[in-house]
């Protein structure tokens, strides 16, 4: 997945450009900057290569979904549907705008199970909020039919999705609008940054005042800008987005390197039986920055884990092991409504009751699921290495566990 991986000579021909005038903001400056304008510049660029109308950078991929939801009127008491696995920063976009996050179960896409959704709708719900997790997509048919037939918002979050599609369309360009992020360890980086895309006008004027505490951009100068709204600082830098002009340039490469070591990778655990892999509504849309894979039983799942730790070999469990961040079995934090500052009493009762809300179809699914992230660096020989390696654990831990499994 990580575009560090490929980090060099072009994005330091970008970030030296943007030295030499010495003018490190996107905004004013006209005369010294010389005709460096690098954030217009990615942001043409993104809606080139993605198809999307409109591009709006951020400071980072959860100021892109903070952003999106305040253009998108999203805010006090608002209910958004999102997934019970996710990065934190989904939820946290939520709840700094005001709103509700109603976390719902995830089905063999990885992320929003449709069924779950519809049974969570409310006269509050405004907003489902899809999370593209891995690299690879939700069923969006489905949610967009949801969407349609409630009158709600679709926004994606695309952040772990760069260069995915879905029927022809990139990830992150299909709802209301979508976001990137390009913090260090997504397939493009900027070392921090994200992007709000749509291809509704009025969603992007604000998303672009709302980055820039509520300026219009309409005056003669910053000083003659009007403030419509309120607004708040989620401006990129122009190093940053210098960064990321170079990175998305080679795009096309990380995403061929990707789908080929994937492919490769793939290979070695296709041969047994008892794995399957996770469900893609469009196979040729995969990312592949993770291949995502289960195994029969939680107990095998558990003990394959376990080996794989013993043997220093990479593979992530967002359930076992992994880290603290992906899913909602681990958010101690959330579910205590542990904030520095007082949340609404709405907010604060609803995340309690979150203590002792079940998500059955959730964990049966996230605790028989590896997901192992992609490196763009692995050679031929690394990736045989690694296949076989992966396999024989898999075929050890079955052959150990065929009472109990
Ligand atoms: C990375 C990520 C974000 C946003 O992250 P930032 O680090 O703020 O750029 C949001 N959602 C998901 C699913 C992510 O993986």
């Amino acid at each position: 997945m990580p575009g560090f991986e490929f980090f060099g000579a072009e994005e330091r021909k970008e970030v030296n450009d943007v030295l030499e005038t010495g003018i490190l903001m996107r905004y004013g400056f006209d005369g010294p900057r010389k005709g460096i304008w690098k954030a217009q510049e990615l942001e043409k660029a993104i809606t080139e290569v993605f198809g999307c109308k409109y591009a709006q950078l951020t400071s980072s991929g959860t100021a892109a979904l903070t952003t999106a939801m305040a253009a998108l009127h999203i805010g006090a008491g608002d209910e958004v549907i999102m997934p019970s696995f996710t990065f934190v920063a989904s939820f946290e976009a939520v709840l700094s705008v005001g709103a509700i996050p109603v976390l719902v179960d995830i089905d063999e896409t990885l992320t929003l199970d449709p069924a779950a959704v519809k049974a969570a709708i409310t006269p509050k719900t405004k907003c489902v909020m899809p999370v593209h997790m891995c690299g690879s997509m939700a069923d969006l048919d489905a949610l967009k039919q949801i969407c349609r037939e409630h009158n709600l918002i679709l926004l994606e979050d695309a952040c772990q999705s760069i260069g995915g599609t879905y029927k022809g369309k990139a990830l992150g360009t299909i709802g209301d609008a979508g976001t990137f992020s390009f913090d260090f360890v997504k397939t493009i980086t900027c070392g921090e940054g994200g992007v709000v895309m749509t291809n509704n006008e009025d969603v992007y004027v604000k998303s672009d005042a709302y980055t820039d505490h509520g300026h219009d951009h309409k005056g003669v100068d910053r000083g003659a800008d009007l403030h419509p709204y309120l607004g708040y600082n989620f401006r990129i830098s122009e190093l940053h987005a210098a960064v990321g002009l170079a990175q998305i340039r080679k795009l096309d490469t990380f995403l061929s390197i990707q789908r080929k070591n994937n492919k490769a990778l793939r290979a070695y655990l296709e041969a047994i039986p008892e794995v399957s892999f996770r469900k893609v509504p469009d196979e040729a849309g995969d990312s592949c920055s993770f291949l995502s894979w289960f195994l029969p039983t939680e107990a095998l799942t558990k003990a394959l884990v376990a080996e794989l730790k013993e043997q220093g070999i990479l593979a992530g469990n967002f359930y076992w092991y992994a880290n603290n961040w992906h899913y909602i079995s681990k958010w101690d934090h959330l579910k205590t409504a542990a904030s520095l500052n007082r949340l609404s009493a709405q907010q604060e009762q609803v995340l309690l009751q979150l203590q002792t809300a079940q998500f059955t179809a959730s964990d049966a699914i996230m605790s028989r699921c590896i997901s192992t992230s992609i490196s763009l660096l692995w050679t031929d020989e690394q990736i045989r290495e690694k296949g076989e390696k992966l396999a024989a654990a898999v075929r050890k831990v079955l052959a150990n566990n065929t009472v109990h499994a």
